[in-house]
């Protein structure tokens, strides 16, 4: 029996390429195995996807491409922006078995998006907004009802009306993975989405995401507040991205309107992408520090700290010193006791602010 090896470098969740590749080949009579150990297998055919452009995860390719040379076809965002896979394959059904998936269905049913925002690939991996990419049908397997949707813009689509009709009708739970775009909320889709079960990624509770990701969209979010009071208490969150481009300010202010608004704040630093790094701008430091050490965000969850570990960061590599109301607010709740390591060294605290 003719055999492939898939290597699946780094996916968090069941990788859609992955099982398309496995459904395709099942189909044609081979035996697929799917492994994250980069150790030699004897097979046909190689295949490797990586998701994320970090080191861990180039360290892998690159072994793997010392074990395979040419003989392997890797793929994901990780790995390059152009590798598509080929159309015959793209139109499988996900093989879930492949990573003994049962608990939700995934896939897209648009692709790409027609903005240009500059810390995203989307626009460059899969070009303009193609609202016909693909229907349940697809990828939902029978008595499946729980979706995780990975369209990237879905609400600027011009059938998305009829996208969340059809979710409506099917009862489905969707998350919406990707998060929706508050620039595209109206009156009408909000209507329909207050209708829609939108859960988290687990499935476990109601939670609808949005982004935010620039001060110009912070704005919006104000203007939009009746349509994402709608939805009710305690089930918006917001997906704050910091470390791209913005200064403190504005990192500042972005919290700030989640916090306003009652929304659940959820953030997470700029990962670089494959032709994009950070671009922090030298004069970040442009408020004042006491305001932000003196946030209270509204759970005293770690996803918080990690805003405040990367001002942190940023203020040592500029001042050589740590700021101390910054360091109390970081080991506030959680792992309390680990301040002591910065303050046994008195010489690096700073009790002035930018000094
Ligand atoms: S709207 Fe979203 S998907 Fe589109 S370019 Fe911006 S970040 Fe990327």
């Amino acid at each position: 029996m003719k055999k492939i090896v898939i290597y699946d470098i780094d996916s968090k969740i069941p990788n859609l390429a992955l099982m398309k590749i496995s459904a395709y080949y099942k189909k044609r009579g081979y035996d697929v195995k799917i492994t994250r150990d980069i150790r030699y297998i004897r097979a046909d055919n190689y295949f490797g996807s990586s998701v994320f452009h970090n080191e861990r995860s180039n360290l892998k390719i690159s072994a793997l491409l010392d074990l395979f040379g040419s003989d392997i076809q890797m793929g994901g965002s990780g790995c390059s922006l152009k590798t598509r896979l080929p159309d015959e394959i793209d139109a499988c059904f996900p093989d879930y078995e492949l990573y003994n998936h049962k608990k939700y269905a995934i896939g897209f049913l648009t692709r790409g998006c027609n903005k240009s925002c500059r810390f995203c690939l989307v626009p460059r991996k899969e070009g303009r907004l193609n609202s016909q990419y693909a229907t349940f049908d697809d990828f939902v397997p029978k008595n499946q009802r729980n979706i995780m949707l990975l369209d990237n813009n879905i609400l600027s689509s011009d059938n998305a009306t009829e996208i969340l009709e059809l979710i409506i009708k099917k009862e489905y739970f969707v998350n919406f993975s990707q998060t929706l775009d508050i620039d595209y909320l109206t009156s009408n889709n909000a209507g329909l989405l207050k209708n829609i079960k939108s859960v988290n990624s687990r499935f476990t509770k109601p939670m609808i995401y949005f982004s935010c990701n620039t001060l110009r969209q912070s704005k919006i979010f104000f203007r939009k507040e009746q349509h994402l009071k709608s939805f009710g208490r305690n089930v918006v969150t917001v997906i704050i991205m910091f470390g791209f481009n913005t200064k403190l300010s504005e990192d500042y202010a972005i919290l700030m309107m989640a916090k306003k608004l009652g929304l659940i704040p959820f953030v997470q630093e700029f990962m670089p992408v494959l032709d994009t790094t950070s671009q922090i701008p030298e004069d970040y430091f442009d408020m004042d520090l006491d305001l932000v050490a003196a946030i209270k965000f509204r759970t005293n969850g770690q996803n918080n700290e990690k805003f405040l570990r990367y001002v942190n960061k940023l203020y040592f590599q500029k001042f050589d010193k740590y700021y101390l109301p910054l360091l109390k607010a970081i080991y506030r709740y959680n792992n309390k006791l680990a301040i002591n390591k910065y303050l046994r060294k008195p010489n690096l605290i700073s009790q002035k602010q930018y000094a």
